[in-house]
């Protein structure tokens, strides 16, 4: 290990378009649960963002045949091989070690990372710690990247037909920068991914499960556009994924896949992308240029969790899950958002009432504005903290349905159909 090498070029040499990668988690505080692995979940999204297909996520032990192996197989199924992590200067940081086996080459110390790694300590007036020598290894593949927040370069590694692999730090306050400002843009120059498009529509007032069933077994099967559905706490999500083929564009794919997945599921979708419901209220608010007072009973705040910090917040008033509830017959409930829209001189009044029903909760929701008012009762699958935070969502999705609704809404609509159960 004591052979000196000069290649600690930041260049790299043309390599094939990147359309695959597998990302490589290494540390065996991660295999053991000490740390929570979240590096490869921001990694995936930025390649998934670019149009990669990213084939797996890997977390692996500080063992050298075991990451070797990773390495080896991963190369074999992927044009980008992406590790975090084992940069560090112990015996037990290996991530050199098992890429330089995977390439049959000898780390050597590079003359330009060492003189780098003295200055580093020198300006500290500490001492240099020869442990920290394996940090200016290279291998005569392997280039090295610059790292401005700690003492690990990266290694940047091709491969025979062009793969890559590139072997980041483990801190995320080290990862990041390297990644955004050294890796993604010489991955770019590399040509990285294919155009995809992504959209999301976030629905309330269906099961995931029934969603996936009105969308059907086959859409949800197809690569492309990939369809798939998530339950999330606020919404149930269907991301909608394409790529161009046959000399379509991806969005005119994504674009067709999205109308007919709104022709059965329009009447449930509240917002698309990533937005959460108080940035969907306070919108249809700014539209309408309306102001909005809450009441609720029985949700131990949770729309107030939800949307307490809206601009057109005139006032709320809340009960917590054990206060005095008021009775919640819809006539009750619909006085109060009368009652409290008059109190608070605020455009639109909303008062949600909730109480547990057997395991479930039953939520009663009125809305009173210019247009009119509207009161529903609805069912929300679970009780507890759960059931009170689906209430909550529900409050909110009646009000957003009412807001937006507001042109073509009289004051006599009936109410939807139950909350959907998963
Ligand atoms: P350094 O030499 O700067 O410590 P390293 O590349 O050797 O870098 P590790 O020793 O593997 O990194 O991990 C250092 C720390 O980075 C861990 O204690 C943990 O806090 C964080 N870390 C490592 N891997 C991950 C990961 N996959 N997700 C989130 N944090 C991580």
């Amino acid at each position: 290990m004591s052979a000196r090498s000069t290649n600690a070029s930041t260049e790299s040499a043309a390599t094939n378009p990147i359309l695959t990668a597998e990302i490589l988690s290494i540390g065996s505080e991660l295999t053991v649960g000490g740390t929570r692995d979240t590096n490869a979940g921001e990694l995936a999204r930025e390649l998934s963002d670019a149009g990669v297909a990213v084939l797996r996520l890997t977390a692996l032990p500080d063992d050298l045949d075991v990451v070797a192996d990773a390495f080896r197989q991963s190369t074999q199924r992927a044009h980008l091989t992406l590790s975090t992590g084992g940069l560090g200067p112990t015996p037990d940081d290996l991530t050199r070690e098992a890429i330089a086996a995977v390439c049959g080459e000898f780390p050597a110390v590079d003359d330009r990372l060492e003189a780098w790694l003295r200055e580093l300590w020198f300006r500290r007036g500490m001492p240099f710690p020869e442990i920290n020598l394996k940090q200016a290894w290279l291998i005569p593949s392997a280039k090295a990247i610059p790292n401005r927040n700690g003492t690990a370069p990266g290694w940047w590694v091709e491969r025979p037909g062009g793969r890559v692999i590139v072997a980041l730090p483990g801190p995320p306050r080290e990862m990041r920068p390297m990644w955004r400002d050294a890796v993604l843009p010489r991955l770019h120059k590399c040509g990285l991914g294919v155009e995809r498009v992504t959209r999301t529509l976030r629905l309330w007032g269906v099961g995931e499960s029934q969603a996936a069933d009105l969308i059907g077994e086959a859409v949800l099967r197809r690569a492309n556009p990939a369809v798939a559905t998530y339950a999330r706490s606020d919404s149930v999500d269907v991301r909608i994924s394409a790529v161009g083929e046959n000399g379509r564009d991806a969005a005119t794919i994504a674009s067709e896949a999205e109308a007919a997945i709104r022709a059965v599921l329009g009447g449930f979708v509240w917002g698309t992308g990533d937005i959460g419901w108080a940035e969907a209220i306070g919108r249809a608010l700014a539209d309408l240029d309306r102001t909005l007072v809450v009441a609720e009973f029985g949700t131990g705040g949770a729309f107030a969790a939800l949307c307490g910090e809206l601009p057109s917040l005139v006032r709320m008033t809340t009960t917590g899950a054990a206060g005095k509830l008021p009775p919640d017959d819809e006539q009750t409930v619909s006085d109060l958002a009368d009652a409290v829209r008059r109190d608070a001189g605020a455009d639109v009044g909303l008062a949600i009432c909730a109480r547990p029903q057997g395991g479930d909760t039953s939520a009663v929701v009125a809305v009173s504005s210019p247009e009119g008012s509207v009161v529903e009762r609805r069912t929300v699958f679970q009780g507890g903290p759960q059931g009170r935070a689906r209430a909550a969502l529900t409050g909110a999705s009646i009000l957003l349905q009412h807001l937006t609704g507001a042109t073509e809404r009289t004051p006599t609509e009936p109410a939807r159909e139950a909350e959907g159960v998963r």
